[in-house]
């Protein structure tokens, strides 16, 4: 290592180059106790003395590391997000996130995951944009029998906030259409060896994941990504990137240029979380994503100390492929490679239910096997249904709100979870978009292309701000002298071949009572102006 870049990197807390001494309140509550041990004094002590019995660094840190955040106090407006101490945010209730890697159910679990939601989390259920289930209004007295239920079928909450490795996106269509390689195995590997091991259960933070053959996960907002590609010689395997994340100071992924065979993928995973753990950034919480550290270090030295400290060897080179034209939603019917078919469906931004995870089983038995997969989009996909089944599971579907041929805009409209659970939240973000998505069906019905709007409650960025045509940003904006909610709006970004971030474009404010005209006039505009199939980010 250059005396260059350990003088830059001095002082970062990276445990790597000895700086083991916690630098911030975060890295001291890590130090003092592994976040996957409050799971034993929720079992033995919160859940039977109560919400006040739960030790503030519990309540505020290790939760998290088992899927639970308390929700935000309801009757907090957006203004006072800021102004108000942590506690007086707190709800006594939790939202609870269900991890589920590669986004694959089977009935079983997807009747445990309606069960917990109706018997424990007043019927809430949105899908989210990685391809995990969160639920609201969770009591601590009834989390260890939700644990119960959950792990009898084999889904947890193990890790799924926090500074671990987060759930693992994977292809939602893996094992059903053509592909060299199937990933379901080697996320379960990875899930089933990682997920819980404290030797990992430490990171400077959060460490997002993905895996798959198609170009059908955003990829490139990932921290670590393997991406299917063919080595000329060597035959199927990945594509390795590194260092994305959105938020603040958003970065797209970067290509270290090599290939990864189907079977090291697990090792390299292990190398590069490794890399993250001992030389990322823990002095400063805005700082401590990758994206940093392979900013700063570049990819040819994130690749050299890969191979060289954490893998003992060399990765095959791998010249750039050819970059996917967009990110597959699979909504629709789509053929399997067995002959059946597989029904793509948009829940309205994510939003579902546990009657209507319940009823989704049902349909998923009778037309299907019972198997359901969630995806990035906040979407939901029904396989393995028979041709001449297809009409009558495709209306089953929609008489419970999955439609399987939405409008443009219920296609690719998604929503954080905004000011109705989240305490970070500024402004209100399901409902203003399902409105807008409402409004935006009546007004501009030949809309035959796609607009992808976000809307985000505030610049965390957790439904991709800057890769959508449309990124909403909320915050609260002055209109006539008066403080409003509204967001911030950033045009025409995208990923895979449109991949950039939209341009946030000054002064380009808009109120939330006006975001209707203001995409419709967006959405004319462009239809007017387009030449032959331009997409919107061109
Ligand atoms: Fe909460 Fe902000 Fe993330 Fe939305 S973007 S879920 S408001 S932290």
């Amino acid at each position: 290592m250059s005396t260059v870049i350990r003088g830059k990197a001095k002082g970062q807390g990276q445990w790597a180059l000895g700086h083991r001494e916690p630098l911030n309140a975060n890295e001291q509550f890590k130090k003092d106790d592994d976040g996957l041990n409050v799971r034993a004094r929720v079992e033995n002590i919160y859940a039977h003395k109560g919400f006040a019995s739960i030790d503030p660094s519990d309540l505020r840190g290790r939760l998290r590391w088992w899927g639970l955040y308390t929700q935000r106090r309801q009757g907090i407006d957006g203004g006072r997000t800021a102004v108000l101490e942590p506690h007086e945010l707190d709800d006594e209730h939790f939202m609870l996130r269900i991890r589920m890697d590669g986004g694959q159910l089977d009935a079983a679990q997807l009747r445990a995951v309606a069960e917990v939601s109706t018997r424990f989390a007043r019927d809430t259920a949105d899908v989210t944009d990685r391809q995990n289930v969160q639920l609201h209004w969770v009591r601590i007295e009834d989390v260890p029998e939700i644990w119960r239920t959950l792990e009898a079928v084999g889904l947890s909450t193990t890790e799924a906030c926090g500074d671990t490795p987060r759930v693992i996106l994977g292809s939602p269509v893996s094992g059903l259409v053509d592909e060299p390689v199937d990933v379901t195995a080697i996320i379960a590997e990875l899930t089933d060896r990682y997920i819980g091991d404290p030797a990992y259960s430490n990171l400077p933070r959060k460490f997002k994941t993905s895996i798959s053959w198609l170009p059908d996960v955003p990829y490139e907002t990932n921290d670590v990504a393997f991406l299917g590609a063919v080595h000329p010689s060597l035959g199927p395997g990945f594509d390795l990137w590194v260092g994305g994340g959105l938020s603040t100071n958003p970065a797209l992924a970067k290509r270290l240029g090599v290939w990864v065979a189907p079977d090291e993928v697990s090792t390299v995973w292990e190398g590069v979380i490794g890399i993250f753990r001992d030389y990322g950034y823990r002095r400063l919480r805005n700082r401590a994503r990758l994206k940093f550290l392979v900013n700063d270090w570049g990819v040819e030295r994130f690749r050299q100390v890969l191979e060289k400290e954490y893998l003992g060897a060399s990765l095959p080179d791998l010249a750039a492929p050819p970059v996917p034209d967009a990110i597959i939603d699979h909504i629709g019917v789509h053929p399997q490679r067995d002959g059946r078919r597989y029904i793509g469906v948009a829940p309205t931004v994510g939003r579902v239910s546990g009657t209507i995870l319940a009823k989704l089983a049902d349909i998923a038995q009778r037309y299907g096997t019972g198997h359901v997969r969630t995806t990035p989009n906040q979407k939901l996909l029904v396989p393995n249904v028979r041709d001449a089944d297809v009409p009558a599971a495709v209306d089953a579907l929609a008489d419970i709100g999955l439609y399987a041929s939405p409008s443009q805009w219920r296609r690719t409209t998604m929503a954080c979870t905004g000011i109705e659970y989240c305490k970070l939240a500024i402004v209100d973000t399901k409902d203003t978009a399902a409105a807008l998505i409402t409004e935006l069906e009546r007004r501009v019905p030949t809309l035959d292309s796609p607009i992808s709007i976000h809307v985000n409650g505030c610049p965390n960025a957790c439904a991709r701000t800057q890769t959508a045509d449309i990124g909403l940003k909320g915050q609260i904006i002055t209109v006539a002298g008066k403080q409003v909610p509204g967001f911030q709006v950033h045009l025409g970004g995208g990923l895979a071949l449109h991949a950039g971030f939209g341009r946030k474009l000054r002064g380009l404010k808009v109120a939330a009572s006006e975001l209707d005209d203001y995409v419709e006039r967006l959405a004319i505009r462009y239809l007017a102006q387009r030449v032959d199939a331009e997409a919107f980010a061109e």
